[in-house]
């Protein structure tokens, strides 16, 4: 299985070789989505890839080391009052996570496919899409 998760990074736990542990430790495939990390801490998004009671152990370890986890879904959010469909983002979604349904004239938001890569929150004219990582 896989998930996409956004790990919050505290100055103590920025030099814990997480990702290494992971693969290691862990058996997981490890895909660094987005990354914002210094000395005094940060974010990343990870997609992690390996049966689900290794994810499961792995999410365990990063907690236990520190490091807060959350799903992507809490992430990135679109504001569907804000949103007027107007497909400016479709187009330049990498991942198809925001898409134009062609009966409903709607662009939907599909939270599963998105990466976090943040190019849509510019292209988008109300500032209807927002990355809280
Ligand atoms: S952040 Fe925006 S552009 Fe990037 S994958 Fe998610 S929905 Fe698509
Ligand atoms: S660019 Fe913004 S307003 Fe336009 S469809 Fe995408 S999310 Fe909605």
């Amino acid at each position: 299985m896989k998930t996409k998760v956004v790990l919050n990074f505290s100055p103590e736990a920025v030099n814990n070789p997480i990702t290494h542990s992971l693969i290691v430790k862990y058996h997981l495939l490890v895909n660094i989505l987005r990354a914002e990390i210094d000395e005094i801490g940060g974010k990343m998004v990870l997609e992690l890839s390996g049966k689900a009671e290794d994810i499961r152990k792995g999410i365990d370890y990063l907690k236990s080391s520190g490091v807060g986890v959350r799903p992507i879904k809490e992430g990135v959010r679109r504001d569907d009052d804000a949103c007027t469909h107007c497909g400016m983002c479709v187009s330049i979604c990498p991942t198809k996570a925001l898409v134009l349904d062609l009966k409903t004239g709607k662009v939907t938001f599909d939270e599963e496919k998105c990466v976090a890569c943040g190019v849509c929150i510019d292209a988008c004219p109300p500032r209807a899409m927002e990355i809280l990582i």
